[in-house]
């Protein structure tokens, strides 16, 4: 027995999938500990803040919203508030958690999560604030135990940490070098989610999934591990994210095609369509590797359904470079495209080059490139009429739809959907007001 039992925990999540997988975990731990979740952050008696500083917009949100909680500590000491997450490892970040925050009971780093339930014992006895910030981890990140919200996705890391070292990107300095997770353990927890938890979607996870198995013995490439992954039986389907251009090989293009269970879907962030700007964010391919890429996936995987990020106004980007962004978004015609401005990041190159670019030049360019995308994807559409697509079999609204791999709504009217979610081939039969209808052709 320990004063958490039954007691209410809550956790605040910023940033990407990795994190939000991530705080999958750390409620895990939570409820190991016999403690219970609330939505009501003021009930909590355990305040967790899964923090990101990849961006400066959230580390502000961040920031703002623990600062907030001030108040209520003074009131009941015994609340036992804990940041964790990218914002505690930075070195050099906008805020020092440490000193700015000296009410805040735990602070843990980006290697050691899976400490976090003996910290909270610890703390428990002696009420002495911890802080635990490790510069590589010293033991399996793998938790015993995960709570997941979503019941048909399911997040599995697979590699944790980056090498590239991109100029603009804190995370190589926050989350360490690569450390690829055991082929053998991603098979087991890929296995018991299908089989055991009834999952459609595994997402395998990594800054760099394309790095994958290259810090390993016996080195098996991410292409592999696909491969290795599809012999499990069951219906469901792979994606993967997020994909790095220059890793991305003539293995993944052949494993895509040909196993069934990788979803039709690519998420390849290709940051900008200048390789002069790529050269400077030390990307490491230009637009032609890119393109080329481009060119074979699309022969090679029909209906392909694409994404990417983009940064616009990155240090010294003339008109020129963001007109060649422009061309390359109207040569792919992405599904999806996630542009943002480029943010300061302290502790990273970029943010000392001197040619940055002013805010309202990065304003218009990014307006006038989303303005761009979406005219894009309107148009983008048509391409779905009279085409066959593997879907998901899901009730949006009281009616049946298909849910293609790459998140696209394909209403199927007069169908009785049966609660059961599993995939089966629907084809395109109508287009009205941007909406697909279709017919279950197997
Ligand atoms: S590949 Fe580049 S952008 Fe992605 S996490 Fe690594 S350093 Fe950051």
């Amino acid at each position: 027995m320990n004063s958490y039992e039954g007691k209410l925990f809550h956790v605040v999540t910023y940033g990407c999938q990795m994190n939000v997988h991530e705080s999958e975990k750390i409620r895990g731990i939570l409820s190991t500990l016999g403690m219970l979740e609330t939505e009501d952050i003021n009930q909590a008696k355990v305040i967790v803040f899964n923090t990101c500083c990849i961006r400066e917009g959230a580390e502000d949100r961040a920031y703002n919203n623990i600062i907030a909680l001030k108040k209520a500590k003074s009131i009941d000491p015994s609340k036992v508030i804990v940041i964790c997450g990218c914002m505690s490892q930075q070195k050099k970040g906008k805020y020092n958690l440490k000193t700015k925050l000296p009410f805040v009971d735990i602070i843990l780093g980006t290697h050691n999560i899976n400490s976090l339930k003996e910290h909270l014992l610890n703390f428990d006895k002696s009420h002495v604030r911890i802080i635990e910030i490790l510069d590589s981890a010293t033991s399996s990140m793998d938790t015993e135990k995960c709570i997941r919200d979503d019941k048909v996705n399911a997040y599995v890391n697979i590699i944790y940490g980056c090498d590239k070292f991109c100029t603009y990107c804190i995370v190589p300095h926050v989350r360490g070098r690569e450390k690829s997770r055991d082929p053998k353990d991603i098979y087991k927890e890929v296995k018991d989610l299908v089989q055991n938890q009834g999952y459609k979607y595994i997402t395998l996870l990594g800054q760099n999934v394309n790095s994958y198995g290259k810090d390993l013995k016996d080195k098996t490439s991410f292409a592999e591990l696909l491969s290795y992954l599809c012999k499990i039986e069951g219906d469901f389907k792979i994606k993967f994210m997020t994909s790095h251009p220059m890793d991305f090989g003539d293995d993944m293009i052949k494993v895509m095609k040909t196993e069934s269970k990788i979803a039709k879907f690519l998420h390849l962030p290709v940051q900008s369509g200048s390789s002069k700007v790529l050269a400077r964010m030390n990307r490491h391919y230009d637009i032609k590797h890119y393109m080329k890429i481009i060119k074979k996936l699309k022969r090679a995987v029909p209906n392909i359904s694409l994404s990417t990020d983009i940064i616009v106004g990155f240090p010294g980007e003339t008109d020129k470079d963001y007109n060649q962004t422009i061309k390359l978004l109207n040569k792919v015609k992405y599904d999806q495209v996630f542009a943002f401005m480029y943010s300061k990041r302290t502790g990273t190159p970029a943010a000392e080059f001197t040619d940055q670019i002013e805010d309202d030049i990065k304003n218009t360019r990014v307006n006038r490139l989303l303005r761009l995308q979406k005219i894009i994807q309107k148009d983008q559409i048509k391409k779905y009429f009279n085409k066959t697509y593997d879907c998901l079999i899901q009730q949006v609204n009281g009616v049946a739809v298909g849910i293609t791999d790459g998140g696209k709504e394909i209403y199927i009217p007069n169908y009785r959907y049966d609660n059961q979610n599993y995939f089966a081939k629907v084809k395109v039969d109508s287009i009205r007001n941007h909406k697909l209808s279709g017919v279950i052709v197997s």
